[in-house]
């Protein structure tokens, strides 16, 4: 009881982390339980510091009815990307202090993304929410829009704006600490990712949709080894080195691999392999090698081999030389992998039958993983997903557009989402004065992606 009563001294509670509802996520608070409340000394509204291996801040709200019993606090994947701590972890909880921003600088936090405009809607969308320098933040609501058709494009001269959600880095901020966003801030919007200091991936669990069983089944071979190798020692057993994830594509093979070594605060390596195949002589089994070992020099680690059927197709059945040497020194690499050197590789077919069977052998890529096409309550989470952040019509009921939507797989989903958002671009763009810098805040307001837009998108 000494610990409770000085952690009471100091203001400070440990708690569980679970995730945050679906429909909370982004809005970047907190869900304490009152208990944990009146430690702190903390009403709702009030700031407190999240810290795992790292430190940010959020805005408390007190838990659900449901919660009040449970020691754990909700955060939100991007919370627990900032935090660096898991779900099922102990995060620490501090009341804390915001203070006013004079200047912060943001940057988009992916190498794709290029962005420029003005920075009035970023002032509007993070307007007094606690930031920490090298927070991921994201945008809701109207954002610069990548992948524009052509046509589209042509028509702006001035950054083109639509309706996706864009996730920026916090690269710097004065004063530095916890610090909110108000009238007087100066913003600056760098158009180019920046390298941030601790190299994470931007997606998390709450990214990929309609797959929770195969996300805990995931979590179980990958994460907890690579978290915690000791249980495997102290069992006197290898973890697992090898997951095969065998599903059609888009289903979300390579962002869920993405996701488990975002959140198992592990380095993450992408071999894709027809590319690795169209390497010179020699190159491809050079490459792998290659990749391997920085992933031994980064570990914790995760080498995500994408469509492996090309590189590690059954060697009776290919012709020539090139592929049974690189299915070869697949085999190589995966049995010189020291069971505790904390790398899993990750690999995804469409056609497991296509793959040397060697490969499946134990200690290597012995276990299997399925992934489906996403049923009608999966394909509402992935379109919950992919429309988060947009302001949506009336109209737009995603239950329907779940049910009609049969056979789509999260790639579908995704590109779907896309196209009504530009369709709702293009409806306003009668509204625009083509000369201008900016795009008129009444007109940004009036922009919503409605049914209809949907609907159209779903004909193309
Ligand atoms: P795969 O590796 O199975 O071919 P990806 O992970 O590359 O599929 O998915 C491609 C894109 O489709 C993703 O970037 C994402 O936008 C979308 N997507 C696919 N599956 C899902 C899912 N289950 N939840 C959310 N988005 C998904």
């Amino acid at each position: 009881m000494a610990d409770s009563e000085t952690a009471t001294e100091e203001r400070i509670v440990r708690l569980q982390v679970a995730a945050a509802r679906q429909e909370e996520s982004g809005r970047g608070v907190a869900r304490l339980p009152r208990s944990a409340m009146q430690t702190l000394g903390v009403t709702e509204g009030d700031v407190v510091q999240l810290s795992g291996k790292r430190s940010t801040a959020a805005i408390v709200i007190a838990a659900h009815d449901e919660d009040q019993a449970l020691a754990v606090v909700r955060l939100d994947g991007l919370q627990r990307a900032n935090a660096e701590v898991g779900s099922g972890e102990h995060v620490k909880i501090e009341a804390a202090q915001s203070r006013p921003a004079t200047r912060v600088v943001f940057a988009p936090a992916s190498r794709e993304m290029r962005l420029q405009g003005p920075t009035q809607a970023l002032k509007r969308n993070f307007f007094r929410k606690p930031i920490v320098s090298g927070d991921l933040v994201a945008t809701t609501g109207q954002q610069p829009v990548q992948n524009m058709p052509p046509e589209v494009q042509r028509m702006f001269n001035a950054p083109a704006y639509a309706l996706t959600q864009i996730r920026l880095r916090v690269i710097s901020t004065a004063p530095k600490g916890i610090v909110h966003i108000d009238e007087n801030t100066e913003i600056e919007l760098r158009p180019d990712f920046e390298e941030p200091k601790a190299g994470r991936s931007v997606v998390n669990y709450d990214d990929v949709g309609g797959i929770s069983e195969t996300i805990q089944q995931l979590r179980e071979m990958v994460e907890l080894p690579l978290r915690y190798p000791e249980l495997f020692t102290r069992l006197g057993v290898d973890p697992p080195k090898g997951v095969l994830l065998h599903g059609p594509p888009g289903t979300g093979k390579t962002r869920l691999a993405q996701a488990v070594a975002n959140e198992s605060d592990a380095e993450f390596f992408a071999i894709n392999g027809p590319e690795i195949m169209g390497s010179g002589y020699g190159e491809s089994e050079k490459r792998l090698r290659e990749v391997f070992e920085s992933a031994n020099q980064a570990a914790p680690a995760i080498i995500f081999i994408d469509e492996i059927d090309s590189i590690a197709p059954k060697r009776d059945s290919v012709p020539g030389e090139a592929e049974k040497r690189l299915v070869a020194q697949l085999l190589t690499l995966m049995d010189g992998l020291e069971s505790r050197a904390n790398i899993v590789v990750i690999a995804a077919t469409n056609r497991p039958d296509a793959i040397d069977e060697a490969l499946r052998r134990p200690g290597r890529f012995d276990r299997e993983i399925v992934i489906g096409v996403p049923d009608e309550t999966g394909r509402r989470e992935i379109l919950a997903i992919h429309t988060r952040g947009m302001p949506l019509g009336e109209g737009v009921d995603l239950k329907e557009l779940a049910r009609v939507t049969h056979g789509f797989v999260g790639a579908d989903i995704a590109a779907l989402a896309r196209e009504a958002a530009i369709d709702a671009v293009r409806r306003i763009m009668p509204q625009i004065d083509l000369d201008a810098q900016t795009i008129p805040p009444e007109v940004l307001e009036g922009l919503h992606v409605g049914r209809d837009d949907f609907l159209s998108a779903l004909k193309r």
